[in-house]
């Protein structure tokens, strides 16, 4: 759209002078407003002066100086010619000198919705203002913009925050010692005689820190659990059958209160309370010491298996799966990779310290990406029998890799979730006799994005999808101290559970 018909459009239908050809940048009101104000005062005239010679009152020539109000063309080229100009120097984008160039970003600025959220008051952008002031404002009121953009979780924040916290896990081998101690010394306090945790064992757990769990129908959908932090309750779902192992996410809420965590300043610190908290309730799934012994002893008999994890613990095979890549480098030398993928092979979430190179976007972020056709994480969707671990050898570009993949459905769809280790290290694991193979020469686009001949042939140019949005990858981050959750539902909530006394 250009100006002259935006102009028109909005304050004047009929348009008359609309065949103006003003294409360009469009000029905002109060930049025109300015330019009028500039071009009149460069002329030694005052409002009252040309507002009387163009026939409209000094009030209404005021607020379009002060860009409250926008100026029909008609009015333009009357003041043009009356301040002996052109309506194109009214037009300009550009503003008419430095000091008016600040006064327009303030005046911006603090028509902010943000800037009028902080109820401060509004300082009157007029000649009277120094300039040291108003350029003191503009750069404040500019920084803390930049730095609220820095802090909203982005797409690209979200991605950059994701792959930092993968380096951090690398880099501990997955490994955190602080948590695993944490974890200790509270099943010590319980007396906890090892093997699985019961529910009794959780609440046990949750008393000895002083809080109450409470179940409950009616928790608010966009959160997990809720704290009430003056009561020392701690609200959970409803265990539902088939439904995840509620015992994690009780153990997960109480994470947070034994790690210590503060609200979180952003989207990086959120992700990796999550991991953090995560973590930690696996620490009390699987307790490390005899987590550990359960590993060696098969790892002597070369035997290692999750199944095995898995069913000693009554957990699921994420989760054992998850604590294996924990303890596996640290406690067995064993480096290791994990994903978790979609049926269509895009990653949800993904580790790795033995060198398997995942796909990746330009800035190194690989959720949302899409594996190989050939890695074993997508081949077990093929497989007869979803109900079987699948194991199988793959040949990839930076080594062979054993992996072991099952299916896990959910409400969500079906996902793979997938542990493996490189070719010298599996003579440690079951399932390691697969007659299973494949070559993965990906990202060589002959391997599997591209199209093979002669289907290609036949449908280049001829097919037009129209996409699925992956939206929970792509989309904005939903905004909030904890993303996405409503101040006003988790209190109301807390209003309604909350004891009488
Ligand atoms: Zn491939």
């Amino acid at each position: 759209m250009n100006s002259a018909t935006q102009i028109g459009r909005l304050t004047e239908p009929e348009a008359p002078d609309a065949e103006l050809d003003l294409a360009g940048s469009a000029p905002d009101p109060l930049t025109i407003g300015r330019r009028v104000r500039h071009v009149r005062q460069e002329a030694g005239r005052t409002l009252g002066d040309v507002a009387d010679a163009i026939g409209i009152s000094p009030s209404a020539l005021s607020l379009i100086e002060t860009g409250k109000r926008e100026p029909r063309l008609s009015v333009l080229a009357a003041l043009a010619k009356v301040l002996d100009a052109s309506v194109q120097d009214f037009l300009s984008s550009a503003p008419p000198s430095r000091r008016a160039a600040l006064e327009i970003r303030l005046e911006k600025a603090q028509r902010q919705e943000s800037y009028e959220a902080l109820g401060l008051p509004k300082v009157k952008v007029g000649p009277r203002l120094p300039d040291e002031a108003l350029e003191a404002l503009v750069g404040m009121h500019e920084a803390m913009a930049s730095a609220q953009a820095d802090s909203a979780a982005t797409p690209e924040h979200a991605r950059r925050a994701n792959g930092e916290l993968r380096e951090r896990m690398r880099a501990a081998d997955n490994y955190f010692g602080d948590i695993e101690a944490e974890a200790a010394t509270l099943l010590k306090a319980i007396n906890h005689p090892g093997g699985p945790i019961s529910r009794a064992a959780v609440d046990r757990l949750a008393g000895h820190l002083g809080y109450k769990l409470i179940h409950t129908s009616d928790l608010p959908g966009s959160t997990r659990s809720v704290s009430d932090l003056r009561n020392k309750r701690i609200y959970l779902p409803q265990p539902e059958a088939g439904q995840h192992d509620s015992r994690s996410l009780a153990m997960q809420a109480v994470g947070h209160h034994v790690l210590g965590h503060r609200p979180p300043a952003d989207y990086s610190e959120f992700l990796s309370q999550r991991v953090e908290i995560n973590y930690f309730a696996a620490a009390l799934l699987m307790p490390e010491k005899d987590t550990v012994a359960l590993l060696r002893t098969a790892k002597q008999d070369k035997d290692i298996a999750i199944e095995d994890l898995r069913d000693a613990y009554a957990v699921s095979y994420e989760t054992a799966a998850h604590r294996f890549t924990n303890l596996a480098t640290r406690h067995l030398g064993i480096p290791v990779h994990f994903m978790r993928i979609s049926q269509e092979g895009v990653i949800y979430k993904a580790y790795e310290n033995d060198g398997i190179v995942f796909p990746s976007d330009a800035t190194g972020a690989i959720e949302g990406q899409r594996v190989c056709r050939q890695w074993t994480a997508r081949r077990v969707f093929d497989q007869p029998d979803l109900t079987q671990a699948y194991q199988a050898y793959t040949d990839t570009r930076s080594g062979t890799y054993w992996c072991t993949a099952v299916v896990d459905r959910t409400s969500a769809g079906s996902f793979s979730v997938n542990v493996g280790v490189p070719y010298q290290h599996v003579k440690w694991m079951r399932g390691r006799d697969t007659q299973e193979r494949s070559v993965s020469r990906c990202p060589d686009p002959a391997c599997c994005t591209a199209p093979p001949q002669p289907l290609a042939g036949r449908w280049d140019g001829q097919a037009w999808p129209s996409a699925r949005v992956h939206s929970h990858l792509l989309a904005a981050m939903p905004p909030g101290v904890f993303p996405g959750v409503d101040d006003t539902e988790i209190y109301a909530f807390l209003d309604k559970h909350a004891p009488t006394d």
